[in-house]
This record gives structure tokens, C-alpha cells and sequence, in this order.
């Protein structure tokens, strides 16, 4: 009899990979696409061709489709409600699926699907209460209490990224100034290894990115740390801090065993990490009296999402791993 299969979809703000998932949660084949510049209308046709080239390829029959995007979603309706870094808006995700690919459908936030993957299979296994954060273009936040993902009373919990620390700071995707995620995300490395560059157009990480201050990203920037560059090590520092400092406010709030960082600023490794953690053990509350919480990298890498989406789909339908 051919084995049960699902495709997992991990949706991000620049890459798609759509997964054949087999039910021991053995990734089978990655379809990849990029999404960079493509609208509403181009996301749903990049997001069935993918899954179409990763059903085709899967190892036996695919029983239904789990998919993790960056939006809002109304888990009653699975509308995707909107999106900060994606054109996504009012979007009945969940709906067009199912009419165009004909499967039974699961979808939630990008970041609930890559926190249940580290949680079941990753840097969360054994935990009954974790905090993921992905950290990369924004901050995205997965939260899981007593063994199950919270979403809210609207499907729209754990968006850590738009918590005010900065009045007046830098704009934000979602329209207000000063959020989380403009000072302590890649686009915060951006941004001051920028303002860095202005200063210092002498700096490596202004060569590695090909002599214009203003074409510094944070890629070059931790590339630069990463030889020992001191000024690139300090952005990343003051990124670190600030990452360390929010995640102290959360763990407060949420008391978990473990906290897991994921996301494309995981490249920088304990250049980010270790200042985030010295930032986190400096601002917890009372932390001579509380059980240390490890901050952990997320052991999955591109594919938690993929796999959180595969496993939930598989709950959903009845067939768990
Ligand atoms: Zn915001």
C-alpha cells in the first residue's frame, strides 16, 4: 500500500519551499520558489506550482496540504487577513487552496508552524512550554503552552514583532513607529550597518558590499563580524541587545522552558546570540530566582516550517506522525 503523504509549505517574505512529507516526517523533495516582487495573484500561482511539483514527487499518496504564511489568519474562515511583509490581503487562503488543488487544507502563521516543528522534532523536543522567535526581515513569534500552539481568541496571537519599544523610532510595515522588530531584526542590522558605513566608508563590510555605503545589508555586515571586523561585531552587539532585552520582556509574560531563535539572522550565530542572551539574563526579572531558560538556536533550519505545516496537517486529517 503506498505510504500517506502531505506537502508542507513554508511561505517566507522572499523564498517559498512547499515539502513532500511522508508520515514518519521525512522530507522527501523541496520545490523552491522565489517570491520577491510577486503580487497577491502571483503568490497563489507560485504557491500551487510548488505544491503541484512537490506532490508529483512525493512517495506515495498526498492526503492533504498544511501551509505556514506570514499574514493574519482567521483559523474559522482560514482567510488570510493581512500581511506586513507580503502583499496578502483578505485573501480566502484556505478556500482557494482546497478548490485548486482539490485536498483538505490546514494554514496558519509562518511562525506557529515553525515554532510546532522545533517543538515536536527540533530545539523544543521535551519542552512543554516554548517560545520561538524567528528573526529575520521582522520578528515573528510561535508560542506553545502545555504542549499545544496558542493562537489567541482570533488566531492572531504571538505577534511579538509590533510591540512598541521605541516611540517615535523607525516605521514599521504595520504603520506605527518604533516596533520591536525595526530595532532588533535583520532590518535593524541594515539600517545601522548604514548609518555605520556613512560614518566609516573605509569599514569591510562596505567593500564586501561592493563600495556603497548605501547598498550595506546585513548579510555583509555579518559577514564582516564573522572575520573579527570590530565595528560589524558592535552592530550586531546592539542588535543583540535588543533582541535580548524583548525576549526578557516575553519570558516574563510567558514563563516558557525554553526559548528557540530562528530565521535568517540565525547565520550570525553567537555573534547575534550571546549579546541577546547577556541582554536577556541582565533584564529578566528576578533572575537569581527563577530556573535559567536556554535561548537556543532552532535545530530544523529552513525546514521547521515546512515540517510544523506537514505535522499539523497530518493532526488535522486525522493521520499524526
Ligand atoms: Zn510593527
Amino acid at each position: 500500500m503506498p505510504e500517506d503523504c502531505v506537502v508542507g509549505v513554508d511561505l517566507g517574505g522572499t523564498k517559498l519551499l512547499a515539502a513532500a512529507v511522508s508520515a514518519d516526517l521525512g522530507v522527501h523533495h523541496r520545490a523552491l520558489r522565489s517570491v520577491a516582487d510577486a503580487n497577491q495573484a502571483e503568490l497563489v500561482e507560485l504557491c500551487i506550482d510548488a505544491v503541484e511539483e512537490a506532490r508529483a514527487a512525493a512517495p506515495g499518496q498526498v492526503r492533504a496540504l498544511g501551509f505556514g504564511i506570514p499574514c493574519l489568519i482567521d483559523q474559522e474562515t482560514g482567510m488570510a487577513v493581512m500581511a506586513v511583509n507580503l502583499p496578502i490581503h483578505d485573501l480566502r487562503f484556505r478556500d482557494v487552496m482546497r478548490e485548486r488543488l482539490g485536498l483538505p487544507v490546514f494554514v496558519d502563521n509562518d511562525a506557529n508552524v515553525a515554532a510546532w516543528g522545533e517543538f515536536r522534532f527540533g530545539a523544543g523536543k521535551g519542552s512543554t512550554d516554548m517560545l520561538l522567535l524567528t528573526v529575520g526581515t521582522g520578528i515573528g513569534g510561535g508560542i506553545v503552552i502545555g504542549g499545544k500552539l496558542f493562537r489567541g481568541a482570533h488566531g492572531f496571537a504571538a505577534e511579538v514583532g509590533h510591540i512598541i519599544v521605541e516611540p517615535g523610532g523607525p516605521l514599521c510595515g504595520c504603520g506605527n513607529l518604533g516596533c520591536w522588530e525595526q530595532v532588533a531584526s535583520g532590518r535593524a542590522i541594515d539600517r545601522l550597518g548604514r548609518a555605520a558605513a556613512r560614518e566609516h566608508p573605509e569599514a569591510r563590510f562596505v567593500e564586501l558590499a561592493g563600495g556603497d555605503p548605501e547598498r550595506v545589508t546585513g548579510p555583509a555586515v555579518t559577514a564582516a563580524a564573522k572575520e573579527g571586523d570590530a565595528l560589524a561585531t558592535g552592530i550586531l552587539a546592539e542588535v543583540g541587545r535588543r533582541l535580548g532585552e524583548g525576549l526578557a520582556g516575553l519570558v516574563n509574560v510567558l514563563d516558557p522552558d525554553v526559548v528557540v531563535i530562528g530565521g535568517g539572522a540565525v547565520d550570525a550565530g553567537d555573534l547575534l546570540l550571546e549579546p541577546a542572551r547577556a541582554a536577556f539574563g541582565d533584564s529578566v526579572e528576578a533572575p537569581n530566582h527563577r530556573p535559567a531558560v536556554p535561548v537556543l538556536a532552532a535545530a530544523l533550519g529552513n525546514d521547521a516550517g515546512a515540517v510544523g505545516a506537514a505535522d499539523l496537517a497530518f493532526l488535522a486529517v486525522g493521520s499524526p506522525a
